[in-house]
């Protein structure tokens, strides 16, 4: 009975756990890393075909993006995750897969100019299209067996639409253990959504730290201050740009809008436009408005008896094709524009951004988390004059708003809450999901609360019936640092090294084998490492 961690380890990003339970083996989330080389940097340190299980928390990429290459690399299994979160990853692995398709024919043309091969796509759409009949829709809060002497339990995390928290009960050879994962810790009061649960009882937790430095501002009135910006923008003639997550938050901004026009809290301008300028964003409001009910919270569902459609109103417009994004770069009237990224780092935003930033009667609202590097970071933190986008210097002179009570991740009040619920203080605390500082700085404050927590590093591997660290991991966010790190290695290196991982994963599996064995074998791989070692 083991516990691994192949990412989120002292990043963000890249949730990605695994278990050992009789012979077999289940993972916990299958996310994408970024900020890694795309397709040297994603790769798995096992083979995928082991893999017999895959449990998901949510549907946000950064838990479920690498499931098309899992499959597409030999994983046969099921796939268990609330019913929300089934329907969303049909419409976000498939513009996951479209971005990189997009990627490597980008990449391609520049490689055939210097005389190599064209690149691959790290998953193509129809890798994507792959996952979707593995999916087991299941509900919040029913005990499901998953076999092999795994049971799980899906609790509202109150962070996305169908987010959970993975209750996982595990016997082998008589011996009980329970892994509570979190996946991300949701705030309270936020639209649409219900409050995240608490969870009393486990042996062994798994918990992010995204927020684990930080307090949110004490809540506020949020649609009155977001009708202000709004009305005095489009006073002065200028444009609201909202950079917002496609998916959570999109509809969530959707929904105060629809509460301001209903209200008429934006008095100069009662029918000012809001145009949706992402079909990502476009296909998640659809699914958020569809038969997903017993999924909102009690606010949202009133609304829905009602007859009214909390996420429509007067004046809104889906904005489909690129041409009709650009146009909207050359309409002067004031409006308020909703488009992804929500870092910036990609996407239409980037061209929103470009036309606006630089024009001091207009505002850009941030809403959502602003990972370290990206342009949203360097936005809210204002500490630069002019950003650079799409080769050309751009003043930045509009105002920049930073609603961060409007967070979809708990603050670190509302982490120590959460692991503060447990009853006993679990066996130990793995934290994982957040920044290299601050997940080590959130692991000291819990050490200092009472608790046996570590943060564990890469392809770590933890016996979960003796509490010893088998295998210590690697330190990825180290590495990382290092400029070029993935893309100075080749791909075939990459191979290399999950190889070596993978003999290391062997060796602690031989642990109390027969010494004649464990001799031969030591002897092979002195002999392998004689070879090699030039
Ligand atoms: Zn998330």
């Amino acid at each position: 009975m083991k516990l691994s961690f192949y990412g989120a380890t002292r990043e963000v990003t890249g949730s990605c756990h695994g278990v050992e339970i009789n012979g077999k083996k289940l993972l916990v989330d299958c996310g994408l890393q970024q900020g890694f080389d795309n397709v040297t940097g994603q790769s798995f340190p096992f083979h995928p075909g082991e893999i017999s299980r895959v449990v998901l928390t949510h549907a946000h990429i950064d838990h479920s993006g690498r499931l098309p290459l899992l499959v597409k690399q030999g994983f046969k299994g099921s796939i268990y995750a609330t019913k929300p979160t089934c329907q969303l990853l049909e419409i976000m692995l498939r513009d996951s897969a479209h971005i990189h398709e997009l990627e490597a024919t980008w990449r391609s043309r520049k490689q055939r100019r210097a005389g190599d091969a064209a690149a691959q796509p790290l998953y193509t759409v129809a890798d994507a299209e792959q996952v979707f009949p593995m999916l087991i829709p299941c509900k919040y809060d029913e005990i499901i067996d998953i076999g092999d002497g795994a049971r799980i339990r899906f609790i509202d995390a109150g962070h996305l639409l169908g987010s959970a928290y993975v209750e996982l009960w595990l016997k082998e050879d008589g011996a009980n253990k329970k892994v509570v994962f979190s996946g991300d810790i949701g705030s309270p009061d936020h639209p649409l959504i219900r409050n995240p649960r608490y969870i009393s009882e486990a042996d062994y937790v798994v918990m992010e730290s995204t927020y684990g430095n930080r307090s949110h501002p004490p809540s506020y009135d949020i649609v009155s201050e977001f009708a202000n910006v709004i009305e005095t923008t489009l006073s002065n003639g200028g444009n609201v740009i909202c950079p917002a997550f496609a998916v959570g938050r999109t509809q969530g901004l959707l929904y105060n809008i629809r509460e301001i026009k209903e209200r008429g809290l934006v008095k100069s301008f009662p029918d000012f436009p809001v145009y949706l300028d992402s079909p990502l964003a476009a296909a998640a409001t659809r699914i958020y408005s569809g038969d997903l009910m017993d999924y909102l919270n009690d606010e949202a569902s009133a609304l829905v008896r009602a007859g009214i459609q909390p996420l429509s109103f007067d004046g809104l417009r889906f904005v489909e094709t690129a041409e009709d994004s650009k146009k909207l770069n050359s309409d002067m009237t004031p409006k308020v524009i909703i488009s992804s990224s929500g870092m910036c780092d990609a996407g239409r935003i980037r061209h929103h951004l470009k036309h606006n930033l630089w024009r001091r009667e207009c505002s850009v609202v941030f809403t959502g988390f602003q990972a370290f590097g990206t342009l949203g970071r360097t936005l809210v933190e204002g500490t630069e004059s002019s950003v650079s986008l799409f080769g050309e210097q751009i003043a930045v002179r509009c105002r920049i708003h930073n609603f961060r009570s409007m967070s979809a991740h708990a603050d670190r009040d509302g982490l120590l809450k959460w692991i503060g619920a447990y009853e006993k203080k679990p066996e130990t605390v793995y934290v994982v999901h957040g920044e290299h500082e601050i997940c080590k700085s959130f692991t000291a404050r819990l050490v200092g609360e009472g608790f046996n927590a570590i943060a564990p590093k890469y392809s770590s591997i933890h016996d979960l019936l003796t509490g010893e660290i088998v295998y210590e991991g690697r330190d990825m966010a180290k590495a990382k640092e290092q400029p070029g790190y993935a893309r100075r290695d080749s791909a075939i290196y990459q191979r290399l090294l999950i190889a070596g991982t993978r003999l290391l994963e062997v060796i602690t599996r031989n642990r109390g084998g027969a010494n004649k064995d464990l001799a031969k074998f030591a002897d092979q791989i002195d002999a392998l490492a004689g070879k090699w070692d030039r």
